[in-house]
């Protein structure tokens, strides 16, 4: 889903990083060096850049569905 506000692994906060990481990625940069320019040393805290899927665009479909179906049942039963 979104990015974890922390690392699991030692806490450090990495969500505040993640927007700029991500606009570097996608203009081309290499992620190591990105990752070396914000400051995320520990590889635990790259790995977590590095391995997070953003998955919340194919996952609204699903609950606006869910919103659609309840709202036919709640007018069903009215
Ligand atoms: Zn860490």
């Amino acid at each position: 889903m979104l990015i974890p506000v922390r690392c699991f692994t030692c806490g450090n906060l990495i969500a505040d990083k993640y927007d700029d990481f991500q606009n570097k990625i996608k203009s081309g940069d290499e992620p190591d060096k990105v990752l070396d320019s914000l400051g995320v040393e520990r590889y635990c805290c790259r790995r977590m850049l590095l391995t997070t899927v953003e998955t919340i665009q194919q996952v609204i479909p699903f609950y606006e569905a869910i919103r659609r179906r309840n709202e036919e049942v709640q007018s069903e039963l009215e």
